[in-house]
């Protein structure tokens, strides 16, 4: 990973700071949005697992509904990660 905003955006990410528009100031818009929606698709599986996980603690015997979602979620993911990867190597952004 050459590109330095790549870098300096994981380390706010890794830092918990908010990733504004601001932060992608002079990364391709198209790069921008997949990016975006990469985070968002990130944060839906985080939430899910955590939301999984707390009701295996509280005892919910129901707590394996959440494995059908965690699959989904996974894939959204996963597609935008492909659409982000093709992007970056046709646009050479
Ligand atoms: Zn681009």
């Amino acid at each position: 990973m050459g590109n330095p905003h790549a870098t300096s955006i994981a380390a706010m990410v890794g830092a918990g700071k908010a990733v504004t528009s601001e932060t992608f100031a002079g990364v391709c818009e198209v790069k921008h949005r997949l990016m975006q929606a990469f985070l968002a698709a990130t944060h839906e599986l985080v939430t899910l697992q955590k939301q999984q996980t707390t009701a295996l603690i509280a005892g919910d015997p129901e707590f394996a509904r959440f494995e059908a979602l965690i699959h989904a979620a996974g894939e959204r993911k996963d597609a935008v990660k492909y659409q982000l990867i093709s992007h970056m190597q046709t646009h050479g952004c």
